[in-house]
């Protein structure tokens, strides 16, 4: 297994935009108008690879890509019900790093940050910049691990688990591939879809190597966004045995029409990409301009099973607080 010293994403990750006015400059859009959002900035920084730059349309203040990562200012609108922690995660977490919700799995967070912010985020919030697992969090993990033989599936999240090296991911690996019990590994990430070379051999490795039986749970929330580049990298995962599995957040003026989520479940399908969730909004304040009704959400869900095979109709939920599951509408 080769660990290089700087990979090439990396490198993407190290030359992201994080100044609207030079985002604009590059897509040919005035700075007047990005001026007049500058100061949404303040609320949550900006922060966009250029790969991902590449594939938004030149001279499109409104093309979808742009609008989820691009402050605004109508991320000053104060509305009833969006609040800082939508989720009440902090309620659900026995032991630092760790959620623990939903029975049979657990969720942990294995770094904070993301390649890419996006402006709809429940988690834009969170003091998560610093945080990284450290080696007394994983004590406690582990025991709660051996205390709860029920749980038989970890989920790796963030932040953005796949901001982690191979080194660190490979060590966290190895620790929950002891629990005899823990048959599956699943990593929550947005990173490839922004930064396609993140899927590199010897991530590949790293999760070959395990006798978990690994799933990677893709974020893409267009049909631009499934990029040929995407797709090429994730062939020999798939060859691998890799599941790849996508879930979406239903978001308005970006993806709240039957045409634009036909064409997404149809763009994730030539990647070999199984649609998997379209999550309502979580009301996190600052995004209530992306909010779609639920009657509307409903509506949509109900077009796309008359226009797709049933397997490329992702199943429409919402995360409510204290229940068991995620929440089908
Ligand atoms: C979404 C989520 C899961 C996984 O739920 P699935 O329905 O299995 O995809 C697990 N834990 C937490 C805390 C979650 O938010
Ligand atoms: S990548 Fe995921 S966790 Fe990170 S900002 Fe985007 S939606 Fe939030």
């Amino acid at each position: 297994m080769t660990l290089d010293v700087r990979e090439r994403w990396q490198q993407e990750l190290a030359q992201s935009y994080t100044n609207p006015l030079q985002l604009a400059e590059f897509l040919g859009l005035s700075p007047a108008w990005a001026e007049q959002h500058n100061a949404a900035r303040k609320l949550f920084p900006m922060r966009v690879p250029q790969p991902f730059v590449r594939l938004m349309e030149k001279g499109n203040e409104q093309d979808p890509l742009l609008l989820q990562v691009m402050p605004l200012i109508s991320e000053f609108e104060q509305l009833p019900g969006f609040t800082n922690d939508p989720l009440a995660e902090a309620e659900h977490s026995p032991v630092p790093g760790l959620l623990h919700k939903y029975q049979s799995r657990v969720l942990i967070i294995l770094r904070g940050g993301c390649a890419v912010n996006c402006r709809y985020c429940f988690r834009r919030h969170f003091p998560y910049e610093d945080h990284q697992l450290k080696r007394d969090d994983w004590d406690s993990i582990e025991r709660y691990l051996t205390n709860h033989p029920e749980i038989n599936e970890v989920i790796l999240s963030g932040g953005d688990p796949l901001m982690a090296k191979e080194q660190h991911l490979l060590e966290a690996i190895q620790r929950i591939e002891r629990f005899a019990n823990i048959k599956r590994l699943r990593i929550h990430t947005r990173l490839p879809v922004v930064i396609p070379s993140r899927l590199t051999q010897s991530l590949l490795d790293v999760l070959t190597s395990s006798r978990l039986q690994s799933v990677l749970v893709l974020h893409a929330n267009h049909a631009r966004e499934v990029s040929p580049e995407l797709k090429h990298q994730l062939e020999k995962f798939r060859q691998q045995g890799v599941w790849i599995l996508n879930q979406s957040v239903l978001l308005k003026d970006i993806n709240d029409s039957v045409e634009a989520l036909t064409a997404l479940s149809e763009a994730l399908f030539q990647a070999g990409i199984q649609p998997y969730y379209l999550h309502q909004l979580d009301a996190v304040a600052g995004a209530a301009h992306f909010a779609v009704a639920d009657t509307e959400a409903v509506r949509l869900s109900a077009e796309l099973r008359k226009q797709l095979p049933g397997f490329l109709v992702p199943t429409l939920v919402r995360e409510i607080p204290g229940e068991p599951n995620k929440t089908p509408l």
